[in-house]
């Protein structure tokens, strides 16, 4: 007598499932996408919005200076058409003091500015990217979805090339894994619903309720120093 054996037919019905249920567990699925055609601003409406923010500021930016640096020519002139001992031409000195300080404060500011709005949104966008992966990701069970690189590598420079090869992960794909149209299909009916909710939509014209000035930016770049942000 068997104390503990397995019956013999309990044991071949146990191993065909297993048997049947094998191919299934062993199929691996894997997917990859391609980053940098994610920050493409003709793949992705989001990222010409963000580009046309940054172009605004840049010629907001570049407006302000041009504005002081005017203001400063014109006083310069003031100044050396006044007398030596003009109580108008101290006055004019000490604001031309003052436009000086603002051109270093406005190119400094405006340069940090320009980079935090910069890289804050380029952090947002890479954050949504990753949740839609996951999202399709976890609807389509993939077990593992790798970022890939352009099949060629396009930059010149060594330092640029030997960087490239090091972060290569993936070295061959069948295109039929590449799930990168998907995602951008996803990333790009989320921002046009994004868009449309929005009374203001992201990267749209909005009021400074401080200066009331017009403004595209996350925050008020209209007036030196104002602290209005973009309404909520
Ligand atoms: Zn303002």
């Amino acid at each position: 007598m068997r104390k503990f054996g397995i019956p013999a037919a309990a044991l071949a019905a146990a191993l065909a499932v297993l048997a049947a249920a094998g191919p299934a567990q062993n199929s691996f699925k894997l997917g990859v996408v391609n980053l940098k055609t994610c920050f493409e601003k003709d793949k992705y409406e989001r990222i010409k919005d963000v580009d046309a923010d940054l172009q605004r500021m840049a010629d907001d930016y570049a407006k302000r200076l041009k504005e002081i640096e005017k203001k400063m020519l014109e006083l310069r002139d003031q100044i050396e058409a006044l007398p030596r001992e003009s109580g108008l031409r101290a006055q004019k000195l000490l604001d031309l003091r003052r436009l000086e300080t603002d051109l270093k404060f406005e190119k400094e500011y405006g340069r940090a500015k320009y980079l935090d709005y910069y890289s804050d949104r380029k952090m947002e966008i890479y954050n949504d990217i990753r949740r839609v992966i996951s999202m399709i990701g976890q609807e389509q069970k993939f077990d593992l979805i790798l970022r890939v690189e352009q099949p060629l590598l396009e930059e010149q420079d060594p330092e640029t090339v030997s960087q490239r090869i090091n972060n290569r992960v993936v070295l061959f794909h069948h295109d039929s894994v590449d799930i990168t149209p998907q995602v951008l299909k996803r990333l790009n009916e989320e921002w046009a619903k994004q868009k449309a909710a929005h009374p203001v939509p992201p990267g749209g014209e909005w009021e400074c309720k401080f200066c009331g000035q017009k403004n595209r930016g996350e925050t008020c770049t209209k007036t030196l120093g104002c602290k209005g942000t973009r309404p909520k």
